[in-house]
């Protein structure tokens, strides 16, 4: 069982097999299974790995700062293989180095190198709240190879349209070309604040200024690294390495540099067990605080011991939200709760809102509202900012809540409209994607919008994540008071039965809500678990009960010419999940129902601008052959009648069947401008649907040969 110990090490969950476990405990422990092991054996190799690493000189200057060659150098090996021990095996082996060499200088110097590698190595400029992006279009790249090669924009959008990747594209660009004279080295940090640079560069020059920069390093550039910064300005890497190995890497070169030559006579049990719960306490840290700007320096400076006490959930810094699992039976929520404490609460049809709260240095109280997704979305709620002051009990300096921000018909409208109206009344999500996203002014606002408050996080100085739901709604009752039209509480009902789960969703559908939350409520397992979908949330909707448990997220990648009285539009599209650990988007279905003339229209608008000269490397589509690929950029939310194995479509492939999944009848619900494409539906997601699917056809089919599937 060594081998299996694994992701304990990893991720503090028991992988071992139970066949006793309930369906969804088995699913989770699944998605936890996908990611990286380590065993002794592993952490062996990793540590004789460190100690040649801390004991002999780098490539590069020790104390100098980190070359970009030598990050190139770990990408290239990272790109030739699938494993994924030895991928966090290159990029630990990397990150030993910056810190060992580096730190020779001063600990602010391998803190420096090690955050920019870091941000290289997950292709990011910074936090996800700050919002800053690279956003390079393909022709400037074109453009830019062309002239720092003096080669024709012709050929090169040829050999793309050949090859299907600039950056390689780039490479032999060079090779047609060598420079007449070899410009300064380039290193990490040189690349990394240049990159910044020309995300940060707007107003009439900036296409000029962006083209000067990205010749300037072309020009620079030795080697396999021009493939390399071309993929990272086209913002997809494409070497496999997904931010989660980034980050165990992180904890385990700290961890060993901090061991140095004892690394190596250690144990190895005795190390693989350090190893683990280092890691877990980096994992649980960050995802409290998601911000390596933070993290890093405080890791290199204390070591993994003292990030606890000093690196906890803050005020003005999102933390990744708990997600739900979907499910689609009330027989499912009592397999999991049943003989549990348990609530159920309204699920609002809104968009979810992080609202934080704090004093500043200059004592002004500080409102901010961010997304599912992290972003900053205080631009487009000014009002939510005026209200929120309005509910905080007395004596609240600082707080974040988890709440959904529903649109909403106030009560004098709601009265005008009903004499005998109440309370004003929940307006659908769609009234609230009407709203602009930035820059919206107090006068403009059309659409009101109350809060419903399902969480609170943090108050007065101490996180609350620990502490369990009960606790946590004690205390936002006791600390936050409803205000008519502006902030509300989740109406809850603790349900013990079939029954009374079932009038609740109905009564919650009744007044315009998509189902029903089910959360545990007391005990250890009723704690807020950051970042994770976890069992211990459910979601269960009305909508979805008799289908697949769920809609899905989808990237738009390709269009098809639409026909007939589509003729000026797209008439259908390609759609696509996105894989995190290979980076590609994975092709799903075509879709063509569920479009109103005037979505067709929009759709079409927005799309068109986004058409590519040829396909991109990483959309991995199988036999789809769509008439145009779009860029990556727009989300749907798609609904499904069932999901089947498709020779055509590479969703999930080989994770249930060498083929992949497709969704037969796909019908378009709404746009997802609150998701990003790479918070597309992932594969895995779509594999445990299609394990859901079938277990449930062998239920109803009287077969109650569950665990055999299992
Ligand atoms: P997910 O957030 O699970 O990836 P999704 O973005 O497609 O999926 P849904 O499937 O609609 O969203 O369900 C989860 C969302 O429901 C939450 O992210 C939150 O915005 C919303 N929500 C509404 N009411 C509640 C509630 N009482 N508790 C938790 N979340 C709620």
């Amino acid at each position: 069982m060594a081998k299996q110990r694994t992701l304990d090490a990893l991720f503090g969950q028991s992988s071992e097999p139970d066949a006793k476990k309930p369906r969804l405990q088995k699913e989770e422990d699944d998605e936890v299974e996908a990611d990286e092991h380590i065993d002794a054996n592993a952490a062996e190799k990793t540590a004789e790995s460190v100690v040649k690493n801390v004991v002999s000189e780098p490539s590069w200057k020790s104390g100098s700062p980190i070359q970009y060659a030598t990050l190139v150098e770990t990408f290239s090996k990272v790109e030739a293989t699938t494993k994924r021990l030895d991928i966090l095996q290159y990029v630990t082996d990397l990150f030993v180095k910056v810190i060992a060499h580096c730190r020779k200088t001063s600990m602010e110097c391998a803190s420096e190198n090690l955050l920019y590698t870091v941000y290289m190595c997950i292709n990011r400029l910074c936090p996800d709240y700050e919002g800053l992006e690279l956003g390079i279009g393909e022709g400037l790249l074109v453009k830019a190879i062309a002239q720092s090669t003096g080669r024709e924009v012709i050929r090169i959008k040829k050999e793309l349209e050949k090859q299907g990747d600039l950056g390689l594209v780039a490479l032999a660009s060079r090779k047609h070309q060598p420079t007449m004279f070899q410009a300064q080295k380039l290193t990490v940090p040189s690349v990394f604040k240049q990159l910044k640079e020309i995300a940060r560069a707007t107003g009439a020059k900036s296409q000029d200024k962006k083209l000067g920069i990205i010749k300037r390093l072309l020009a620079a550039c030795v080697g396999e690294e021009s493939k390399y910064l071309i993929r990272s300005l086209e913002g997809k890497l494409r070497i496999g390495l997904a931010e989660k190995t980034v980050l165990v890497a992180v904890a385990h070169a700290v961890i060993l540099t901090s061991l140095g030559a004892k690394a190596s006579k250690t144990d190895k049990d005795e190390l693989a067990s350090i190893l683990e719960s280092g890691t877990n306490i980096v994992k649980a840290v960050f995802s409290e605080l998601p911000s390596y700007n933070v993290l890093i320096p405080a890791l290199l400076e204390h070591g993994v011991e003292g990030l606890r006490d000093r690196v906890k959930l803050t005020p003005g810094i999102p933390l990744k939200p708990m997600l739900a699992k979907p499910t689609k039976e009330i027989g499912e929520v009592l397999d999991r709760f049943e003989n549990r404490s348990f609530t159920c609460e309204y699920k609002y049809d809104g968009e979810r809102a992080q609202i934080h709260g704090y004093i500043d240095e200059q004592g002004q109280q500080v409102i901010c509202v961010f997304s599912r997704n992290s972003e900053d979305m205080s631009k487009k709620y000014p009002d939510l900012v005026v209200q929120t002051p309005h509910c905080l009990g007395q004596g609240v300096t600082s707080f974040v809540l988890d709440a959904e921000a529903v649109a909403w018909q106030p009560l004098h409208i709601a009265q005008a409209e009903r004499a005998d109206a109440t309370d004003g009344r929940l307006l659908p999500f769609q009234e609230l994607s009407r709203r602009k996203r930035k820059d919206v002014k107090a006068e403009d606002i059309k659409v009101s919008v109350k809060i419903f408050a399902f969480d609170l996080l943090y108050l007065n100085g101490e996180p609350l994540l620990n502490q369990p739901l009960d606790e946590r709604r004690t205390k936002l009752k006791q600390h936050f008071v409803p205000v008519a039209d502006e902030f509300d509480y989740a109406i809850h009902r603790d349900c013990q039965t079939t029954e009374e789960i079932q009038t609740f969703l109905d009564e919650s559908v009744a007044s315009g809500c998509e189902g029903l939350m089910v959360k545990m409520l007391e005990g250890p397992d009723a704690t807020y678990e950051p970042s994770r979908r976890s069992i211990n949330w459910l979601k269960l909707k009305k909508d979805y009960l008799s289908g697949t448990g769920d809609s899905l997220d989808l990237t738009v990648i390709g269009g098809y010419y639409g026909k007939g009285k589509r003729t000026n539009v797209y008439g259908a599209y390609l759609l696509a999940c996105y894989d995190e650990n290979s980076e590609t988007y994975q092709s799903i279905c075509k879709i063509g129902t569920g479009f109103s003339e005037a979505d067709l229209d929009a759709h079409y608008a927005t799309l068109k601008p986004l058409e590519l000269t040829q396909k991109k490397g990483y959309y991995d589509v199988g036999d789809a052959k769509p008439d145009v690929y779009f860029e990556p950029r727009v989300v749907w939310e798609v609904l499904t009648a069932d999901l089947s194995l498709s020779p055509v479509y590479t969703a999930a492939k080989s994770m249930i069947d060498a083929r992949g999944i497709s969704l037969r009848f796909p019908r378009f619900l709404r746009i997802r401008d609150d998701k990003v494409p790479e918070q597309s539906t992932a594969p895995e997601q779509i594999a445990q649907m299609y394990r859901a699917q079938a277990v449930a056809s062998k239920k109803q089919r009287g077969r109650d040969d569950e665990d055999d599937f299992w």
